[in-house]
């Protein structure tokens, strides 16, 4: 009988993170030396691939000796920019395109008079990019209840809210009817990645299923959104996060029927489909079709 295994109707790598790692992939064919600043993406395994292939990771620009830095997916400050060039340094820039798209709208509308909110981990490199070079007066990291709290909103005449793009806005949206409440002169910028809907989206109506017991999330441990696809599972389902196959414990599947899988915007396929080979081994079987 064994169990049948599921997969999410959308998982997986977005087309930032398939184009950043393809580009990476190709420099590092090239046989040229280069430094990525911070992980090209949030997944150990392929930062453990690109290691091989000749491309570290490295955590600040100080310590790049290469000839070449590459900005991740998640983008970097301008001033990053600046300083790399100043280095002598030639920049791979594989920032997400709806990345560059929160940098210029927050731009515009700083510009344009309102204090800019960023809803989001403050320590995320996507967030550091948006608002390193930033005046501290000029915008707010907010992520709890608390931190909006802490704040005195009516003194702005108009406040921006962008999101970072890999949350689930569903539970910010407390926080940010607060700001609302407290200002409404507030608007919302819809930056919530469509790849992130998606999964979320998928993520939902797999663990919904009534033949799913049991859902294994595979991505890595500093990914946003695998993070947020896990909780969104574990409100309806027994899950658990994995990195990969290794991760599985066998005794998760027993009594399950039905095993559903999705996986974070940083995991590349071939890691998916070694879960399920794994799931295979252990009993499993893809739905009759
Ligand atoms: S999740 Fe969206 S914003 Fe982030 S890299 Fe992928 S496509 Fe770009």
């Amino acid at each position: 009988m064994g169990f049948v295994i599921r997969r999410a109707a959308r998982y997986g790598f977005c087309s930032g993170v398939r184009v950043a790692d393809i580009r990476v992939r190709r420099f590092a064919a090239s046989g040229r030396r280069g430094a990525i600043l911070g992980q090209v993406v949030h997944n150990e395994r392929v930062v453990e691939d690109l290691a091989r292939l000749g491309v570290r990771t490295v955590e600040s620009l100080d310590e790049v000796v290469e000839p070449v830095v590459v900005f991740s997916a998640h983008g970097v400050p301008p001033s990053l920019h600046r300083l790399a060039l100043e280095r002598g340094l030639e920049v791979l820039d594989t920032t997400c395109r709806f990345v560059y798209d929160i940098h210029h709208a927050s731009q515009r509308a700083l510009a344009a008079g309102a204090h800019l909110v960023f809803v989001g981990n403050p320590g995320h490199r996507e967030v550091i990019g948006y608002t390193h070079d930033l005046d501290p007066d000029a915008y707010h990291v907010v992520h709890t209840l608390a931190d909006v709290e802490a704040v005195d909103w009516s003194r702005y005449e108009s406040i921006t809210v962008f999101y970072q793009t890999t949350l689930n806005a569903e539970e910010y949206e407390e926080v940010v009817q607060a700001i609302e409440r407290a200002n409404p002169a507030t608007r919302r910028a819809d930056t919530i990645c469509y790849a992130t809907k998606e999964n979320q989206a998928a993520a939902r109506e797999l663990a919904e299923g009534a033949d799913i017991d049991l859902v294994l999330v595979v991505g890595g441990r500093h990914s946003a959104n695998t993070r947020h696809l896990f909780d969104i599972c574990a409100r309806l389902k027994p899950s658990h996060l994995i990195q990969g196959a290794a991760d599985i414990d066998p005794a998760w599947l027993s009594g399950a029927n039905g095993v559903g899988l999705t996986a974070g915007a940083s995991t590349p396929d071939y890691v998916m489909d070694e879960v399920e080979a794994r799931l295979i081994e252990l009993g499993g079987h893809p739905p009759q079709r």
